[in-house]
C-alpha cells in the first residue's frame, strides 16, 4: 500500500502541524533558561488570568492534599517548585488549545485521557525507581503523542486507514504508519518537540517511545526517562483496553527488562495511576466513566495471567517487535546502520524531486576510503571492518540529522546534505574529511589511521539534473580526487 505520502510532505503542511499556544512558549523559554527565575515565570503565568486561575484551582485542590491555601501563582511556585506549576500550567494550555474544533473524526477526548494519564503513570513510575526527574517523566508523557495528534491534523484520510488497519490487523499503530507512509508519529513527534527548541533529553525519549531498545547514543537518564515514557504509555494503554491480562504481562516483562522490578509494585501501582487519573481528570473537564475501582480489574487480570506460559509473552513481545526489525533490516546495511544502496537511491529520488519543489539546493557527496586493499592486507579483514564501522560513526557525528548517509558499496560512502549552499557543503564535507584522517582506529591491539576522498556534485533548483546524472557527476569528482592524490575533496564542475 503506497500513499505517495512523505515526511517532508507532512512537514510542508507545516500551517497544520500543532504549533505551542503563545503562554506556552512563554512559560517553556521562562525555564529553560540557565538560571531560571522564579519569578518572571509566575509573571508569565499571571498574564492569563483563566489559566492560572485554573492552575490555583488545582493547587489547592485535595489533589495536591496542600494544607496552606495557596493564594498566588509565585506563591505556587515557591511551594511546589518551578517545574510542578510549569506542568499544571502546560497541561490546561495543551489540553484547551488542542480540543475538538468540531471538524474530523479525531478523538480528543480519549487522546488527553491517554497522554494525561500516560503524564501521570510516568512521573508516579519515575519516583518509585527514584529517578532524579519525576516533573520531567511528567512533561515527557503530556506531549509524547504529539506526533499522533500532528498525523491527524495533517493527514486525516491515511490517520484514518492507520486506525483501521490497526485495529483490523490487532497490531500498533506506529507498525501500519511504518508500513503505510514510510515514517511513524514518533518520527513526527520527535520533530516537532525538536522544532520547538526542547532539548534531547525530550525528543530522544518521544523518538522511541514504543521500541525503547532504538534509542541511539543516549546518556543514563535519557535512557531512564524512555524507560520509564514507554512503560507508562503500556499503563496507559492498559486503561483504554479490554484485554487487560495481556496488557498486564507486556508491562511485567518490560518492568522486569528495565531493571524495574525491585522498585515497581506492577499492581499496586495500576491501582494508583487509576486512583490518581480519577482524582486529576475532572480539573481538565474530563470525565473518568468508569469510577469502579481498577484493583477488581486488576485481581481478575492476574487470576487469568496464571495459566498463561511466559513463553506467550515472550512471543507476543517479539512479534511487536519484528515488523519494525524487518523493515530496517531491508533498508539498511547491519554492519554500519546507515541506509543501503538500494533505499539510498529510493532516497536520492525523493530528495531531487523535494528540492526542486521547494526551491532549494542539494549536495550529493560519494565517498571511498583510500588504500583499503592495503589496510585490510596489512591489518587484517576484521580490522578492515572496523575501519569501515569507524567511517560511519565519524559521518553520523558530524552531520546533521536531516542528511542522508548511506553505505553504497563496500568501502564505499553517499550522502546527501539537504539545502544547503554548495559552498558550505564543501566546508562540511572537507571538516569530515579532516576529523576522519585525525581518528585513531584501534583493532586488536594494533592501531592505524585511514584517508577518505570525497567527490561533491551540487545541484541547484533550476538545473534539471535526474538521479543517474547527479551520480555521474559526483562519480567524476570523487575520480579526480583519487587521481589527484586522494585524501581531499574535489568539486564537481557545472
Ligand atoms: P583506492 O580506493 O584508494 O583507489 O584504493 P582501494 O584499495 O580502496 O581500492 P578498491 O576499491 O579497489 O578496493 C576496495 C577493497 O575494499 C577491496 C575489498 O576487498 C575491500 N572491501 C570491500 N568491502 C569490504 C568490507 O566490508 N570489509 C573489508 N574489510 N573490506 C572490504
Ligand atoms: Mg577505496
Ligand atoms: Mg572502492
Amino acid at each position: 500500500m503506497e500513499t505517495g505520502v512523505t515526511f517532508e510532505s507532512v512537514l510542508r503542511k507545516s500551517n497544520k502541524l500543532p504549533t505551542l499556544p503563545g503562554i506556552a512558549i512563554k512559560i517553556l523559554e521562562a525555564v529553560q533558561k540557565e538560571r531560571p527565575d522564579l519569578q518572571e515565570i509566575a509573571e508569565v503565568l499571571s498574564t492569563d488570568p483563566p489559566l492560572s486561575g485554573e492552575v490555583l484551582k488545582l493547587i489547592n485542590s485535595p489533589f495536591f492534599g496542600l494544607t496552606r491555601k495557596v493564594t498566588s501563582v509565585s506563591h505556587a511556585v515557591s511551594m511546589l517548585g518551578m517545574n510542578v506549576v510549569k506542568n499544571m500550567a502546560l497541561s490546561f494550555a495543551l489540553v484547551k488549545n488542542f480540543s475538538s474544533n468540531g471538524q474530523g473524526d479525531f478523538d480528543y477526548l480519549r487522546f488527553w485521557k491517554y497522554s494525561l494519564t500516560t503524564a501521570i503513570a510516568a512521573r508516579m513510575i519515575a519516583e518509585d525507581v527514584s529517578a532524579e526527574t519525576p516533573e520531567d517523566a511528567f512533561f515527557l508523557g503530556l506531549l509524547h503523542d504529539m506526533g499522533n495528534l500532528a498525523l491527524a491534523r495533517c493527514l486525516p484520510d491515511q490517520y484514518n486507514l492507520v486506525v483501521q488497519e490497526a485495529q483490523a490487523g490487532q497490531c500498533c499503530n506506529f507498525q501500519v504508519e511504518n508500513q503505510v507512509l514510510g515514517f511513524d508519529h514518533m518520527d513526527l513527534g520527535r520533530h516537532l518537540v525538536r522544532s520547538w527548541g526542547l532539548p534531547s533529553k525530550f525528543w530522544q525519549p518521544i523518538g522511541c517511545h514504543h521500541c525503547p531498545e532504538k534509542l541511539d547514543k543516549a546518556d543514563k537518564d535519557v535512557q531512564t526517562l524512555t524507560h520509564i515514557l514507554n512503560l507508562a504509555t503500556l499503563y496507559a494503554e492498559m486503561f483504554q483496553s479490554d484485554n487487560t491480562p495481556t496488557h498486564l504481562a507486556m508491562i511485567d516483562h518490560f518492568t522486569n527488562a528495565y531493571g524495574f522490578a525491585e522498585a515497581l509494585n506492577v499492581d499496586r501501582l495500576a491501582v494508583s495511576i487509576s486512583e490518581e487519573t480519577q482524582r486529576f481528570f475532572p480539573y481538565f473537564e474530563i470525565d473518568f466513566e468508569d469510577d469502579a475501582s481498577y484493583l477488581e480489574t486488576i485481581e481478575r487480570a492476574r487470576a487469568e495471567l496464571i495459566n498463561v506460559s511466559t513463553d506467550f509473552v515472550d512471543q507476543l513481545v517479539a512479534q511487536q517487535r519484528q515488523i519494525d526489525t524487518l523493515r530496517r533490516q531491508a533498508t539498511h546495511d547491519g554492519m554500519t546502520q546507515l541506509m543501503n544502496y538500494q533505499y539510498f537511491q529510493e532516497t536520492l529520488n525523493r530528495e531531487i524531486a523535494r528540492s526542486r519543489r521547494s526551491q532549494s539546493p542539494l549536495t550529493l557527496v560519494m565517498a571511498d576510503i583510500d588504500h583499503f586493499k592495503s589496510v585490510n592486507d596489512t591489518y587484517g579483514h576484521l580490522a578492515g571492518d572496523q575501519a569501515i564501522k569507524t567511517v560511519a560513526d565519524c559521518l553520523r557525528a558530524n552531520l546533521r540529522e536531516t542528511d542522508h548517509i548511506a553505505r553504497y558499496g563496500g568501502e564505499e560512502f553517499a550522502i546527501v546534505l539537504y539545502n544547503i549552499p554548495p559552498d558550505e557543503a564543501l566546508s562540511v564535507i572537507e571538516r569530515v574529511r579532516q576529523t576522519i584522517g585525525d581518528q585513531t582506529i584501534y583493532f586488536d591491539g594494533q592501531s592505524f589511521n585511514i584517508t577518505m576522498s570525497f567527490g561533491i556534485a551540487s545541484m541547484q533548483p533550476e538545473e534539471s539534473l535526474d538521479r543517474e546524472a547527479l551520480i555521474d557527476k559526483a562519480d567524476k569528482a570523487l575520480y579526480r580526487a583519487k587521481s589527484g592524490g586522494r585524501n581531499c575533496c574535489r568539486v564537481s564542475k557545472r
